[in-house]
């Protein structure tokens, strides 16, 4: 496939980045082969401790055991806030851009911190307690971010919902990590549909005898039933208490907060992240992979209820200074413009969004980004999926004009922070490819016996040696962590998912593990052939799965979303099946190809490939945990128009 287009960094950039590649090389190289200096130095430089360590890095690895920063002491919430006071106070930490274009607010680091100290002091009061576990359950406004700092300050392990979730989706969650306090608010608001928040809570509550407090904003005038004694509305709670509240000390491995994973590959895991090499990994790369200078604006378009959110809208900018962006609606509301004018109206420096929104938006033509100025961006990132090549094109040249460059990094719930990214103004970038490790990663990939490939190749992607943010548990379940992460290939962690290497070293991740498909011998990556297949004009998004074939073993089943406006046809389809063997090879070409007006996706935004091969085999009356499935009626309409007869 022609994937190996290289844009070289440009010098411009390069003249401005914090490190340039032989820097990268020394420190990289340092990571790995004396991460206790490494990390102890960067502990110094990025993070404030009560106490410092007495060694930096102990324990199992290979047993999912380990501790970083041993016996120091600090706290999240204080170096996200408190530490910035005597240089920042001032300083906007948090711009909120509402649903509502007409809806903003700056919010300085003064603002946050008082903000911050009366909400911890209102748990507090309620009874919550270092180690207790707080479910927070939230629109994307201001109060969800000080609910999680709130947490950290008085060392409450919170546990983050997207506020898209269905009421038994958060009394799973709730139960799972026994949460006894909940903060939410009474309604929220995403492209103008109000989402009825505190209901949804009720509801779930219902099944959660052990709750005892809920804390509710009010985003919106409606009226939401309340009950006496477990309820109270946050705005009468803050009134009442003092706005100074004193950082619980921490130890470094003490849990900051559980979080649970997207679901695409089956039920949702409760990862565990703790205090100290969470908030480092989460500073650093947050610094390096987005070339952070003082100044910028940054956006991180996720939900909060994500890993990104946690890890690019909170800790990571908060804990170096930063100013972030915290946007409550969504990138096609009240039209396709939206994100590029949010960035015009914030003077947005560096933006980091997800393929999904991507290649949406990108279905809607050039128009709605070129009504917009996006002079103030230098820099754009991707996340959450393989980012299609043709994708990548589009964003660098349409969204950057050619200026911007693009970091598409790579990671996991588990992993807290970013793995394999390019650094900005550093890394030479390929379209398609997650590009180099970050400091302190050393990935592998291992053939099916569990062999190190050596040089160019693909594999299983695991990484070999502990890095701060690694996931110290599934809360609750150490075993499952166990099983899942470091059984497979015993003295490795395994990441689920596949990679290409290149001559260059570059990685490309082609997908899950499970969704490997094998066509007479040829292990085939899902993104390889869904990236063929965006490549066509009339295709906007692709995704791909096996089925059973007598001969083959397993064929190849393309769903296929065609741009706005464009008809289905068998011609068409025949087309499609051309084009993929001309990029890939007729080994790679789809026996079936359905048009799919949409994807099963996560609330995350991610593609369920798992639903779709369940579909692809007609095993259709059993499709596994569905519990975050954006759409089921999605799904309902694939099923009907299976194999598009
Ligand atoms: P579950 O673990 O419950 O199945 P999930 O893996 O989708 O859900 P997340 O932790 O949100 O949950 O997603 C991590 C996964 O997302 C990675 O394992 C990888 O498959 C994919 N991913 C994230 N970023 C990228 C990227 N830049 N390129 C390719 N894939 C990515
Ligand atoms: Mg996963």
């Amino acid at each position: 496939m022609s994937q190996s287009h290289v844009y070289p960094v440009n010098p411009e950039q390069a003249s401005h980045s914090l490190i340039d590649k032989a820097g990268y090389q020394r420190m990289y190289e340092q990571s790995i082969n004396d991460p206790e200096t490494f990390w102890g130095e960067q502990a110094e430089q990025f993070l404030g401790f009560f106490q410092p360590w007495s060694k930096v890095l102990s324990g199992d690895f290979s047993k999912a055991d380990v501790s970083w920063f041993k016996d120091a002491k600090l706290n999240a919430c204080w170096n996200c806030v408190d530490r910035h006071l005597p240089q920042r106070a001032d300083q906007t930490a948090l711009i909120w851009e509402g649903d509502d274009p007409a809806d903003s607010l700056p919010i300085t680091y003064r603002d946050l911190h008082l903000a911050v100290c009366r909400l911890a002091n209102v748990l507090k009061q309620r009874g919550v307690k270092k180690g207790d576990r707080v479910c927070i359950y939230m629109p994307m406004i201001p109060e969800a971010v000080y609910a999680m700092l709130a947490c950290a300050r008085i060392g409450a392990i919170h546990s983050v919902v997207f506020g898209g979730f269905s009421p038994d989706a958060i009394k799973d969650r709730i139960l799972d990590s026994d949460c006894q306090s909940v903060i939410t608010a009474n309604q929220g608001i995403r492209g103008g549909k109000v989402i009825a928040l505190k209901d949804n809570v009720d509801k779930a509550l219902a099944n959660c005898p052990n709750v005892h407090s809920v804390i509710v904003v009010k985003r919106t005038n409606a009226e939401v039933s309340f009950k006496q004694g477990r309820d109270v509305w946050y705005h009468d709670a803050i009134d009442q208490v003092d706005d100074q509240c004193a950082a619980e000390v921490m130890d470094a491995e003490d849990p900051l907060f559980i979080l649970y994973t997207s679901g695409s590959t089956g039920k949702p895991k409760g990862v565990l992240h703790t205090t100290a090499g969470y908030l480092l990994s989460a500073a650093i790369s947050h610094k390096y992979i987005f070339d952070y200078h003082e100044g910028d604006v940054f956006w991180c378009s996720a939900d909060v209820g994500w890993v990104t959110g946690h890890s690019y809208i909170v800790y990571g900018p908060l804990c170096n200074g930063a100013t972030s962006l915290v946007f409550e609606g969504v990138p096609t509301y009240p039209d396709a413009s939206r994100f590029w004018q949010v960035i015009d109206k914030h003077q947005v420096t560096i933006f980091y969004t997800a393929p999904t929104a991507l290649r949406a938006l990108m279905s809607m033509g050039n128009e709605p980004v070129q009504a917009t100025s996006r002079q103030s961006l230098r820099l754009l990132g991707s996340v959450g999926e393989p980012i299609n090549p043709e994708a990548w094109e589009w964003y660098y040249n349409v969204v950057g004009e050619q200026r911007c460059p693009i970091v598409d990094t790579w990671w996991q719930t588990e992993t807290g922070a970013s793995m394999i990214s390019p650094l900005a103004g550093v890394t030479d970038l390929k379209p398609g490819s997650a590009t180099l490790p970050f400091f302190g990663v050393k990935p592998e990939l291992l053939d099916a016996d569990g062999n190190i490939i050596t040089g160019a190749g693909k594999g299983n992607l695991v990484i070999t040696q502990s890095w701060p943010s690694q996931i110290r548990t599934v809360f609750g379940d150490h075993q499952r962590c166990v099983d899942t992460y470091f059984t497979a290939y015993p003295g490795y962690y395994f990441t689920g998912d596949s990679a290409r290497r290149d001559e260059d070293g570059y990685y490309w991740i082609i997908g899950r593990v499970d969704d490997v498909i094998n066509v007479s011998g040829h292990r085939l990556g899902t993104a390889e052939i869904e990236s063929a297949l965006v490549l066509h004009p009339k295709v906007a998004e692709a995704a791909v799965v096996g089925f059973p074939h007598d001969i083959k073993g397993q064929a190849v089943y393309a769903y296929v979303t065609l741009m706005l406006g464009v008809e289905e046809s068998d011609a068409l389809r025949k087309e499609l099946v051309a084009f993929v063997a001309g990029e890939i090879g007729a080994f790679a070409r789809p026996d079936i190809i359905q048009f799919a007006p949409g994807l099963p996706k996560t609330r995350s935004g991610k593609i369920m490939r798992r639903i779709l091969r369940k579909i692809a085999a007609n095993e259709t009356d059993n499709l596994g945990d569905t519990s975050t499935l954006a759409d089921p009626s999605v799904v309902e309409q694939l099923i009907a128009n299976r194999h598009n007869r």
